[in-house]
């Protein structure tokens, strides 16, 4: 029996008054997701999230749903990036993810996104192929302001570095430092440091900035980069749970963690990852691809950002949205259909928050929950789970349901 786990990012938030005092899933006209909660299992997962990290985060969530340990196997955020964005990541590599930003005279950031620059494509170039002390810094450019950096030498690299980027404006950019006593570390740091500093000669004399210049917008003059990160022998997903995988998403981040943990990344047109992005065609892309693969990641992201964005009226309706396409998937039969969130995002907060998420999973049982739901589904008999247990209830609850 095949397994399609959809996840909708960010689905889980709190009840606002402007809706009525419900949750936007719960405002939200949702009569496919509520007829499949009706005859399906319902719970609601517990997130992970690190105390460190204070709340959840997409990627080691997303690790988690996976049937990963992000404790264990979490790479850093540049390589999911990296590999998303389609650049070959080889091992030994270091990759980060960068911002193009914009800095004063004394290095001080004034934008870190350098007003949203999205045209890099010509600062990505005149960066490109740079080598220090024999090692090679490989640039492509991401979605908007953003890029992937990996850093590959014959000489003995390490990850353990911190952040470039300070992540706040009116402060110094950082200097690189090695986070552990290794040489690797210590050169790697002292290598991105100089490239930075050459990358920031070559970008604010670059004159595709200076034109930027003249429009009275702010220059992309800095590499911002964070997330340093290798590859390590992940156990693949097939390896692991003996399942041919496959992923649909439209965000570098999560087409990267597929890709890292072996799935093969399905490209679905119009699948942008934004608010624009073609629904029907991406479950249509899941019916299609079930069956040569016997799992099939559905990665939804919009709804996520516009609950970061504080408008809970438009993730309301872009859950309704979700639940007039998603009928192909709920339909299919000898396939498991499970649906949850990596993790939730609270409107008011803008932000991503702790509070657990709602999973509904179609079978032969039903409960008694029939709204897919925060609160409904606590009422479930799958009753509360760990994310990174899901994987094993999907595999037993396929293996009964194929017998
Ligand atoms: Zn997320």
């Amino acid at each position: 029996m095949n397994i399609i786990l959809v996840v909708i990012d960010g689905l889980g938030d709190r009840l606002v008054s402007e809706l009525q005092n419900q949750t936007p899933l719960e405002a939200a006209a949702t009569p496919n997701l509520d007829e499949f909660a009706e005859k399906g299992l319902t719970g609601t997962v517990d997130t992970f999230y690190s105390p460190e990290q204070g709340y959840p985060r997409s990627d080691t969530a997303h690790l988690a749903l996976l049937g990963y340990d992000p404790e264990q196997d979490y790479l850093g955020r540049g390589p999911y990036e990296v590999a998303g964005i389609g650049m070959d990541l080889q091992q030994g590599d270091v990759a980060l993810r960068a911002n193009f930003g914009t800095v004063d005279e004394n290095l001080m950031v004034k934008d870190r996104r350098a007003d949203r620059i999205s045209e890099t494509q010509e600062l990505v170039e005149s960066l490109q192929g740079q080598e220090i002390k024999g090692v090679k810094f490989l640039v492509k450019k991401a979605y908007g302001h953003r890029a992937g950096l990996i850093m590959r030498s014959e000489k003995k690299l390490s990850a353990e570095v911190t952040n470039g980027d300070p992540h706040q404006t009116g402060v110094e950019v950082n200097r690189v430092e090695p986070e552990e006593d290794s040489e690797a570390a210590m050169f790697t740091a002292q290598v991105l440091n100089e490239f930075l500093e050459k990358a920031h000669e070559i970008l604010k004399n670059h004159s595709f900035n200076e034109k930027r210049k003249e429009q009275d917008k702010l220059p992309g003059n800095y590499l911002l980069v964070r997330g340093a990160g290798q590859l390590e022998n992940t156990e693949s997903f097939t390896d692991k749970f003996g399942l041919k995988a496959a992923c649909i998403a439209g965000g570098a981040l999560y087409k990267g963690v597929g890709k890292l943990v072996g799935m093969d990344l399905i490209n679905v047109p119009g699948d942008t990852g934004l608010p624009d992005t073609d629904l029907e065609a991406k479950f249509e892309a899941a019916t299609r691809v079930t069956g040569d693969y016997e799992f099939v990641f559905v990665h939804v992201k919009p709804v996520d950002n516009l609950a970061e964005d504080g408008n809970f009226r438009g993730k309301k309706d872009f859950i309704e949205k979700i639940d007039r396409t998603i009928k192909p998937v709920l339909d299919l039969s000898d396939t498991l259909v499970a649906i949850t969130a990596d993790h939730s995002t609270c409107s008011a907060l803008k932000r991503h928050c702790v509070d657990p998420v709602p999973i509904v999973i179609g079978d032969s049982e039903q409960d008694s929950v029939d709204e897919f739901s925060e609160e409904a589904c606590e009422k479930g008999s799958l009753a509360e789970i760990k994310q990174k247990e899901i994987m094993n209830k999907l595999l037993k609850l396929a293996k009964v349901n194929q017998n």
